[in-house]
């Protein structure tokens, strides 16, 4: 089973805005399994489909912990409808490797999308389900949670990952 390579910053394809999916079809049944399992594999809780190349708002989520029955969300064309609160949450990223920064969200959203049988349902988190949500989203918008950070946290962190692309080249030429 293939496990789909996962785009990291800054590749550009992550800062495109994703358009929405017109037909639920064996491609996209297929793209959604693959998405999973590569989220699985990562580990992580969240993939959304800009990180894996296609520019389709889908994202699959699943916040069980690992002991527990996997409970595997997917979301096709998901928008937020409602929201409640504010909390702070330490936020990571499979396209932003080794980096968390805590980062300002709302606590409860209501999300309404289509699942793969088109069927239009409303899902309600709050704590990680919620922070999920509002990720993966972002993601569908072009948006990373470094975002959302201030432009000197940005700039340490893109000064971080030119120290190490460097030091991987002299690496190589050793
Ligand atoms: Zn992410």
């Amino acid at each position: 089973m293939p496990v789909l390579e996962i785009l990291k910053f800054p590749d550009p394809k992550l800062k495109s805005k994703s358009l929405p999916v017109k037909k639920i079809d064996d491609n996209l049944c297929q793209l959604v399994r693959d998405m999973a399992e590569t989220m699985y594999a990562a580990p992580g809780v969240g993939l959304a489909a800009p990180q894996v190349g296609h520019l389709i708002r889908v994202a699959v989520i699943d916040v069980t912990p690992a002991n527990q029955p996997k409970n595997l969300l997917v979301l096709i064309n998901p928008e937020i409808v409602s929201t409640e609160g504010e909390c702070t949450w330490e936020e990571g990223c499979l396209s932003v490797p080794d980096y968390n920064e805590e980062i300002k969200r709302k606590e409860t959203v209501t999300v309404r999308c289509q699942d793969l049988e088109g069927k239009t349902k409303e899902v309600t988190g709050e704590g990680l389900l919620a922070i999920a949500l509002q990720h993966e989203i972002d993601h569908l918008n072009g948006v990373l949670f470094i975002d959302h950070i201030s432009s000197l946290k940005r700039a340490l962190y893109k000064r971080k990952l030119k120290k190490e692309k460097k030091e991987k080249q002299e690496g190589k030429g050793q």
